[in-house]
């Protein structure tokens, strides 16, 4: 868990899973691992494995409480969701919720949970287990989700099959909200307040969106997947295997990496292993990761 402070906001990251992630070119089909030793200067030691040659990733989430609204943004795998083609997930006995709690946040308090994209890795603790059927975790919250996104996993969820898919994800994390009345599904111009704007980012999947926060003295933005690991801000042209439309991901990204490149903008991601939160800076003709621990 790590906790940040800008003014009236407060940001808890909540740490569900970390550690070694899957082979480096399977992941990403797109790479090379001669790409991947020639930035082993600032990958290591956060980023990558060496015992195991292999990049080092997490799942995680975010609450950000401002003084009108605590917010949750994605909400990991969840705790005993069936999810047979990917292992580590399947059935997971998770404690992200005793870690919420910990952070001083009951799940009564949660106004808004925004999911960067449907993706099953995002949207577990959406739902828990009552009375043998799924119901929402935050029984106060508006669920909120690109209408994009939804529609594209509600017409196709079932399509992807193997590792990483949905695996049921859909009917168990998101259509309970629905049935509760807690679904918002929202356009590109959706904003709470002042303070969380949306900057749409689809390819890696249809509706996806990172979530701009504009904290007193600080732009933060909570990257989603539009970049999964560290690399990629050196290789914003190496797409996951999981990305949805290639060549849109791909846009997506490099958009993204050169918005924020050398900005004052603290990065709050989905996956880079811990402490996970900092900045894009230029490294030469590439860009690096520079976490918040290593410059103050
Ligand atoms: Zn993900």
């Amino acid at each position: 868990m790590m906790h940040l402070q800008f003014g009236d906001v407060a940001i808890d990251r909540l740490v569900e899973l970390e550690g070694p992630g899957y082979e480096p070119t399977f992941f990403f089909p797109d790479a090379t691992m001669e790409g991947f030793e020639g930035e082993m200067s600032w990958l290591l030691p956060h980023f990558w494995d060496s015992a195991e040659n292999t990049f080092l990733r997490s799942i995680q989430s975010y609450v950000v409480r401002t003084r009108h609204h605590t917010v949750l943004v994605d909400s990991c795998v969840g705790h005993g969701k069936e999810r047979p083609s990917t292992p580590a997930w399947d059935r997971l006995e998770s404690t992200w919720l005793d870690q919420l709690i910990a952070a001083g946040v009951q799940p009564e308090e949660i106004d808004y949970v925004l999911c960067t994209h449907l993706h099953a890795d995002h949207i577990g603790w959406n739902t828990r287990l009552e009375g043998g059927r799924w119901v929402p975790t935050f029984p106060n919250a508006k669920y909120v989700f690109h209408k994009n996104e939804f529609r594209y996993w509600e017409e196709h969820g079932k399509d992807w099959v193997g590792s990483g898919s949905l695996d049921g994800g859909f009917e168990d994390s998101v259509l309970p909200v629905m049935v509760s009345g807690q679904l918002e599904l929202v356009d590109n111009d959706f904003a709470i307040d002042d303070q969380f704007t949306l900057e749409p980012t689809p390819g890696h999947s249809p509706g996806h969106i990172c979530i701009d926060v504009n904290a007193p003295g600080q732009h933060l933005i909570l990257s989603g997947d539009v970049v999964h690991h560290p690399i990629q801000v050196a290789y914003p042209e190496w797409n996951s295997r999981f990305c949805v439309d290639p060549e849109q991901s791909r846009a997506s990204r490099q958009n993204f990496v050169a918005r924020h490149a050398d900005r004052d903008t603290l990065i709050l991601p989905a996956h880079f292993a811990s402490p996970a939160i900092g900045r894009i800076v230029a490294n030469g003709e590439r860009c690096k990761y520079q976490v918040i621990d290593d410059d103050g």
